[in-house]
């Protein structure tokens, strides 16, 4: 999803949700249902760190495409174990 964003003349900028690609040309406004025109910006793409992006965008994938499994995950093998003697004299709990 992109936020478009259009203008009315009597109130202002209004943002619009629409997937990319698919914004109109104008919008009707929520107060007066005059059609504002598109106001084209910059996009916004860059929020926060690398590691927010890539959460941003996995959360925006599972709802728009989630992932499909088409075969049952492998058995994962047990983490192997550090076979320090030290490390065996500390408590378990
Ligand atoms: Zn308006």
């Amino acid at each position: 999803m992109a936020v478009y964003q259009y203008r009315c003349v009597d109130h202002g900028l209004l943002e619009v949700a629409r997937p990319i690609g698919t914004a109109a040309d104008r919008e009707p406004c929520p107060d007066c249902a005059s059609f504002a025109p598109r106001v084209f910006t910059t996009p916004q793409l860059s929020f926060g760190s690398a590691a927010n992006r890539a959460l941003l965008d996995r959360t925006e994938c599972t709802a728009d495409e989630p992932a499909v499994v088409s075969a049952v995950p492998s058995r994962r093998t047990p983490p192997q174990v550090a076979t320090n003697p030290a490390l065996a004299r500390l408590p378990r709990p």
